[in-house]
């Protein structure tokens, strides 16, 4: 049987967010290849090869996801949340282009997952009902400057801001520079969304505004929305404690 690579999401959270099409491919799986802790999540037969690494360097797993797909396996290479979100699925494609003789003969399949904006959002209640963009915050592979300038002009167009990769322990200080640069642009009242660990035992949801917003509540497993100027909060009656539903609504004044 010739090789195949299939590159799945997982959801940012529980199994239930895990798609069918994905369990399938699982199941179907001869190797696993992704990051330890994603793998170790995943309840695989013994004979299935599981190939976990702790090393960020994702163009090395989509090579070796290549390489084992090029000797016949059925490969899985897996990631959180959707794969063609600032994830493995773009890697692959990088991989494959740069090793055209190997690689371009085998079947390779991209399989959609949820990811983190979408999980947040559904948290919350509708923040992303109107024109929306994302934005990934690290710049491991794009300079600062660049990202000062997308997330600017992202602010000026009332997007409301998904924010991925909003801090790590490595960069404390740009989600700070990031804020500072949002203050310039949006309103202080402007509702801001911290949602951290969506979908895991310790999800925790917080709604404030820019002005209050803590920027280094943010952390790698927080996904931060920034609303456009017609987002706006509901309190929720009834469940004392709650954070309010946050929605965007569809229209937009002329
Ligand atoms: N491919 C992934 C994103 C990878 S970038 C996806 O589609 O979701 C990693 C970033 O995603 C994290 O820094 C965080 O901003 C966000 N993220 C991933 N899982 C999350 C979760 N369960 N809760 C909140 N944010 C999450």
């Amino acid at each position: 049987m010739s090789g195949s690579v299939c590159v799945a999401g997982l959801g940012p959270g529980p199994d239930a967010w895990i798609t069918p099409e994905v369990q399938a491919a699982l199941a179907a799986a001869s190797d696993v290849v992704g990051y330890h802790s994603y793998v170790a999540r995943l309840a695989l037969r013994p004979e299935q090869r599981v190939h976990g690494s702790d090393n960020g360097d994702e163009l090395a797993r989509a090579d070796q996801a290549l390489a084992l797909a090029a000797a016949g396996a059925q490969v899985v290479l897996i990631s959180g949340g959707d794969p063609g979100v600032f994830a493995m699925a773009s890697a692959l494609f990088e991989a494959i282009e740069r090793n055209p003789a190997s690689a371009r003969s085998c079947e390779v399949r991209v399989l959609p997952g949820v990811t983190a904006m979408l999980a947040a959002a559904a948290r919350l209640g509708a923040p992303l009902g109107n024109d929306f963009c994302a934005i990934n915050l690290s710049d491991n592979l794009k300079p600062w400057a660049r990202i000062e300038q997308r997330l600017r002009l992202a602010a000026q167009a009332d997007f409301v801001i998904a924010l991925y990769n909003p801090a790590s322990r490595a960069r404390p200080q740009q989600i700070q520079r990031a804020f500072a640069l949002l203050r310039e642009e949006r309103a202080p009242e402007t509702l801001v969304m911290f949602a951290q660990a969506v979908g895991r035992p310790d999800e925790a949801l917080h709604v404030t505004t820019l002005a209050e917003a803590r920027p280094e509540q943010a952390d790698m497993r927080t996904l931060l929305l920034i609303g456009a100027s017609t987002t706006r909060a509901i309190a929720r009656t009834g469940t004392a404690g709650a954070t309010p539903w946050v929605y965007t609504p569809r229209w937009l004044a002329p």
